[in-house]
């Protein structure tokens, strides 16, 4: 049984002078390949050089709506991100996106570069990977109405009437260990009834260990079958179909 986490973030201090012991505790349990996901302009460039030293680490490159602030963002982030896509193990544009909980960056702002990540996927033919949190109505208008249609909504959050639209437009929905969270039964709703070709799961580490490991801090990729064991139960499959499938989807969607 094999799995991709497809979206962690090794590339974060937290990990620092631990991804090898990281990388062999995930590959011991079957998780053999793992995206790490950009947030910024250095995070982007530490998950490259990740990808560059580690077969089994690919990289995506974007600036997270919480981080979309400009000084702190140079004026000509498009073109050093874009530069980025050009590597061959970078996979992805993201993660981008808009998140109306956290005040760090005005929505018109967050719109704005999310915008400008859909034109560099669009350009670099590339999917995105796209974070949403509070913003559902703003976001499906967004996506819908981009001709860009490749990618994938991570960290799921959000009722089914929010996935139909996404899903009919294209986009795929992975899931976290907030799955796995007891009260959180319209996320599970979600992953229950979508179609299962076009599900992935991803640890988003160090953040959001899964139940029940919920204490144990911080995250990490090892942690993904307790996620797909916790979809299969819901779905009534065998965890190794489950495996079978996201990985299937995972490497078709960013073309590993
Ligand atoms: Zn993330």
């Amino acid at each position: 049984m094999s799995f991709i986490d497809t979206h962690c973030h090794l590339n974060l201090d937290t990990f620092t002078d631990r991804i090898d012991a990281v990388l062999e505790a995930a590959a011991q349990v079957g998780v053999k390949r793992v995206i790490c996901i950009g947030i910024d302009i250095p995070t982007s460039e530490r998950a490259v050089e990740l990808a560059e030293k580690y077969p089994q680490i690919y990289a995506a490159a974007g600036i997270h709506p919480n981080d979309c602030v400009q000084p702190g963002i140079p004026d000509n982030w498009e073109q050093i991100i874009n530069d980025m896509l050009n590597h061959p193990k970078v996979v992805a544009v993201g993660e981008t996106g808009l998140d109306y909980y956290w005040d760090d960056a005005p929505p018109e702002q967050q719109k704005k570069f999310l915008q400008a990540h859909l034109e560099l996927a669009k350009s670099g033919d590339l999917p995105i990977v796209l974070h949403n949190r509070d913003s559902d109505t703003d976001m499906v208008e967004l996506l819908t109405n981009h001709p860009h249609a490749r990618g994938v909504l991570h960290c799921w959050s959000a009722p089914w009437t929010i996935a139909q639209p996404l899903l009919e437009k294209g986009y795929h929905i992975s899931f976290t260990g907030s799955v796995t969270f007891k009260k959180n039964t319209m996320v599970q709703d979600v992953a229950q009834q979508m179609p299962l070709d076009r599900l992935m799961v991803e640890t988003d580490s160090p953040f959001l260990t899964p139940a029940p490991f919920r204490g144990k801090k911080p995250n990490e990729p090892k942690y993904i079958p307790t996620i797909a064991q916790f979809i299969a139960d819901l779905r009534g499959l065998p965890v190794e179909d489950l495996a079978g499938t996201t990985t299937r989807t995972a490497e078709k969607l960013f073309r590993l």
